[in-house]
């Protein structure tokens, strides 16, 4: 008989459970990727994520190849298709076992529970592994068994419960001996179909897609930026940051890869808790957090907030001045200069994801959940649990939320980070002959010096629309 080992969000052969687990059965493995491009589009999957997973798929294919285990890549309609394709896949080459990861999102959980379901009336075994997070959903609660609803509470416990597993990832299986693969399997080993999907694609080739290269990446960060990360992760203008959150977010590179990383060449500011390394490793403990988060409040997945009485603020509907955010014209320069970085790399910086995103919501009074989508839209690393939990955060409606009464100044930050205006200037050549810190302010700047400037004037008044921001929220306050 065979196994089947069934791919989603977990696109990597070193520290896959379910992969291990599979081999370990001792049979031979047949590897699956349901691709559901319709799903994608409802997920507002960015086409040059989707480019990045395609490219990943046929380098996986090829490391698994190496293990001796074909990967079929089939392309279905929606999530529905889902238990048939599988079953029919199981009759087809006498499948008795699945194994996979689980996903903790809602649509994902209902598509899982009809696959088990289908599974268990054929008698065929349906193992699931916790592979997206170093400690599990559920297993990280207040002394009186509640979810935590803060972060550093939450770090804390986090922190509390590892175990020596927690920083020992699974290296690559051994091979499976090649004679254990039928016909079937070795025709499909041989002679590998080609992946085609029809979902628009973003070219994405900036990114990695190779292990090697991915590792070295986070071998680097660790060697020669976590010590300065506390200080300069702030800084846009600098490249002081790891960007291997897409790899995270698409399961190429586990996230205990990266804890066990850190710890080895990091143990003592790991163990005193005490500078950058120790501040990398809570931005992991903030994905883990946020995950955490909607795996035990389904209702995130459905799109509330999580504080149910900012449901009552009165969002605005603006098309022209969401168009203004989007295309990077508002005429706030760091605004502008981060929306052009994320349209044409796919990526932004995080400080300037919270100021953006203050923007949009406390400055357009625009609601987050247009925001939220536009980012899914177009960044290579979307990830549900990470763009929700931080544009709620920004937004105010969500846990550990900054209070909504403490507001961006979108120039105070950009004067604060970005003190120079050299990220700004990288980003809007319009605006390249405004000396240092001036460029955040261009139009104060080119009228005392007599100068016309081709950038558009403030959409907004920052000191008025921040006034309006606070009227709307407690006004939702008083309704609730
Ligand atoms: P590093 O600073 O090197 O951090 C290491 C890793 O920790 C990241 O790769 C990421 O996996 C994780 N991480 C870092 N910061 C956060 C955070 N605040 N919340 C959760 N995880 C974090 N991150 C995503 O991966 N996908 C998203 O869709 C996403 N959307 C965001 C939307 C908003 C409005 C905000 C404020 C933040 C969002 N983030 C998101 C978090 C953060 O901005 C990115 O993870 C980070 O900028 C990625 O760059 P990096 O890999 O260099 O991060």
């Amino acid at each position: 008989s065979t196994q089947l080992l069934w791919f989603r969000n977990d696109l990597r052969s070193k520290d896959n459970q379910a992969l291990s687990a599979a081999v370990a059965s001792g049979k031979a493995v047949l590897a699956v990727y349901t691709l559901c491009s319709k799903q994608w589009q409802q997920h507002d999957l960015a086409p040059i994520q989707a480019d990045l997973i395609l490219r990943r798929l046929t380098q996986l294919r090829e490391d698994l190849a190496a293990l001796n285990i074909p990967l079929l890549v089939l392309e279905l309609e929606g999530y529905q298709q889902v238990h048939e394709c599988l079953l029919s896949l199981c009759q087809q080459y006498q499948i008795t076992e699945v194994y996979c990861h689980y996903q903790y999102e809602l649509n994902e959980q209902r598509r899982d529970q009809a696959v088990e379901q289908a599974l268990s009336q054929q008698a065929i075994g349906f193992h699931r592994y916790h592979g997206e997070c170093i400690v599990r959903p559920g297993q990280v609660l207040t002394k009186s068994g509640e979810n935590f609803k803060v972060f550093t509470p939450f770090r804390k416990a986090w922190l509390a419960s590892l175990s020596e597993q927690s920083y020992s990832p699974l290296g690559s299986p051994k091979a499976i001996d090649k004679s254990l693969l039928n016909e079937q399997l070795l025709s499909l080993l041989n002679h590998p179909q080609t992946i085609n999907c029809n979902y628009p694609r973003v070219d994405s080739s900036a990114w990695n897609c190779q292990d090697q290269q991915i590792i070295q990446q986070l071998r680097d960060f660790s060697a020669s930026k976590a010590n300065d990360y506390h200080d300069l992760r702030d800084m846009p203008a600098l490249n002081a940051t790891s960007k291997l959150s897409a790899y995270l977010a698409l399961g190429m590179l586990s996230a205990r890869q990266c804890l066990a990383r850190i710890y080895l060449d990091h143990a003592e500011a790991i163990a005193s808790q005490q500078g950058g390394a120790f501040t990398w490793l809570s931005e992991i403990i903030w994905r883990e957090f946020y995950r955490h988060l909607m795996a035990v409040n389904p209702q995130l997945c459905k799109g509330s907030a999580y504080l149910t009485w900012t449901e009552s603020v009165s969002w605005q509907d603006d098309e022209h001045l969401l168009k203004a955010w989007q295309q990077g014209k508002t005429g706030y320069p760091i605004v502008d200069a981060a929306m052009l970085q994320l349209k044409q790399t796919g990526w932004m910086h995080n400080r300037l994801r919270m100021v953006v995103a203050s923007f949009l919501t406390k400055d357009l009074l625009l609601s987050w959940r247009d925001g939220e989508r536009w980012f899914m839209q177009h960044l290579i690393d979307g990830d549900f649990a990470s763009n929700n939990g931080g544009w709620q955060w920004a937004a105010s409606t969500g846990t550990d939320a900054q209070p909504y009464f403490r507001i961006f100044n979108p120039t105070t930050q950009a004067q604060r980070f970005d003190p120079d205006g050299e990220f700004v200037r990288a980003w809007l050549p319009e605006l390249a002959n405004i000396p240092g810190k001036h460029v955040h302010t261009p139009h104060t700047w080119a009228n005392k010096h007599g100068v016309s400037l081709n950038y558009p004037l403030p959409v907004v008044d920052h000191a008025v629309q921040r006034k309006q921001a606070l009227l709307l929220f407690e006004q939702a306050k008083n309704k609730a």
